[in-house]
């Protein structure tokens, strides 16, 4: 195809402001994730660009006047109105919410790649196309991809965990009729795979609903409270790909959510007369609430002063002195759960930590199996099937630290490292796996050294106290 013919766009700026670029790990991914997002824009992924889109032949998909502009300028928009074959607005008439069905509008990019993909990726073959983002405003709406529907998506309208360039994207690029896309470097999108017409074309209240008269979970949304605006609610989590640490980001409000909005009926420990306040803290996400990563308010001994919650990052281990739960952070390390409460234990004094719902820890696998390695262990412990629970007993920093690490499927976390032949069938553990019952330390029970143990407890518990308070 001739350019010169098709006339793709052949400018674009982007303004990166200078206190916004950052070197430190943390914002290596996000910062990199952010210039390609922008980049798309430019090159078509824009509002003010689908009425310049063309088909396969070079043809314009919306029709041109005498002086080859698109017939209709959108003056209140700033920008031309496209054809309805490419972008068609929708109304799910049906749209769940708490108080009964109300319908909700939507615009769909529908242009033939992008609904092949829409298809694919969500197991839905009657779905229409992709939802463009209705919320946000100029700039937000109509040019991102739905972040309810596509969450991690890097094209939807706001960053919050591991942006993936997906097939989906690929395909808009190519349906602008200006470029070919190369989908052997497309990237692995896992939200929403496979969950079908009823994800993709549902609120998320109705999904959820539909999820639990299954007996199953709500996933990928969730439903417990991060905090209720007095204190923290929250317990950490894996997210899906068990690569971070997350939270529930379901917070209350100061007003009650918009009618279309109210996805939540019964929330654990809110009076329901609140409930109708309570939503995702990601309103792109049509306020619906999913575990998400964040980063923690106290570095706690971070190294670099700044803690988040991915597992990947070696600066976020935390020091010994607030390592409750014997996590190791870096590329060996991914997230499990914990069954129970982590304790520390000295001299007749106990602290318990029931923020800890999950860390992060190295794993091996080795000869059929996953084994989990727990901060500076001689010995690492076999995982024989999902759900069984191993019991760590460490002493550190003169506390005796307990707590239970629960194993993932071997599958989980090995199948996809290259050179590991497969995973063994599940089985029983042919002996216990875990530590032995230890003694509680208590080295130097003088009164005197009593009153310095209980006056660094106080200090080192600090720390603690604002543990939740996540941005
Ligand atoms: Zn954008």
């Amino acid at each position: 195809m001739n350019r010169c013919k098709i006339k793709p766009p052949i400018a674009g700026h982007v303004n990166l402001c200078p206190s916004g670029v950052s070197t430190a790990a943390h914002d290596q991914e996000v910062l990199m994730s952010t210039v390609k997002h922008e980049i798309l824009h430019a090159l078509g992924f824009s509002a003010g660009l689908y009425a310049f889109f063309r088909d396969d032949n070079g043809q314009p998909r919306t029709k041109r006047n005498q002086y080859n502009k698109p017939v209709s300028l959108n003056k209140e928009r700033g920008f031309y109105d496209w054809d309805e074959s490419t972008i068609r607005s929708v109304v799910r008439e049906n749209w769940w919410t708490k108080n009964g069905p109300v319908p909700h509008r939507l615009q769909m990019m529908i242009t033939p790649r992008v609904r092949a993909e829409a298809v694919r990726h969500f197991g839905c073959s009657e779905l229409e196309g992709v939802e463009l983002e209705n919320q946000g405003g100029d700039g937000t709406a109509l040019t991102h991809w739905e972040k309810r529907l596509l969450e991690n998506e890097a094209m939807t309208g706001t960053h919050t965990q591991n942006p993936a360039y997906s097939r989906i994207t690929f395909a808009l690029m190519e349906d602008s009729g200006w470029y070919q896309a190369n989908y052997d470097i497309a990237e692995p999108l896992s939200w929403g795979q496979g969950l079908g017409c009823d994800f993709a074309k549902r609120s998320c209240g109705d999904w959820m609903q539909l999820r639990k008269s299954r007996g199953l979970t709500p996933a990928p949304f969730c439903e417990t409270v991060k905090h209720d605006g007095v204190e923290s609610r929250a317990t950490t989590t894996c997210t899906d790909m068990r690569d971070s640490l997350a939270l529930c980001n379901l917070v209350p409000y100061n007003q009650p959510l918009q009618a279309d909005y109210l996805n939540y009926v019964h929330l654990n420990g809110i009076d329901d007369k609140e409930v109708d306040r309570y939503g995702g803290s990601v309103e792109l996400a049509d306020f619906c609430a999913y575990n998400q990563e964040f980063e923690w308010k106290s570095a706690m001994g971070g190294a670099s002063g700044r803690r988040d919650s991915r597992c990947e990052i070696e600066t976020n281990t935390p020091t010994d002195d607030s390592n409750a739960a014997l996590e190791t952070y870096g590329n060996r390390s991914r997230c499990f759960g914990h069954s129970g409460k982590w304790t520390q234990r000295k001299c007749g004094r106990m602290r318990t930590f029931a923020q800890y719902g999950a860390g992060c820890y190295e794993y091996i696998c080795l000869d059929g199996r996953l084994y989990l390695d727990v901060l500076n262990g001689t010995d690492v412990y076999p995982c024989y099937h999902a759900g069984q629970r191993i019991a760590i007993r460490r002493v550190l920093n003169g506390w005796l630290h307990e707590g239970t690490v629960v194993c993932p499927a071997c599958s989980e976390l090995c199948q996809p490292n290259p050179g590991f032949a497969g995973c063994d069938p599940e089985t029983t553990p042919p002996r216990p796996v875990g530590d032995p019952v230890l003694p509680e330390p208590c080295s130097a029970p003088s009164r005197y050294i009593s009153l310095i143990l209980l006056l660094s407890a106080i200090v080192l518990n600090a720390p603690f106290s604002s543990l939740f308070q996540c941005s």
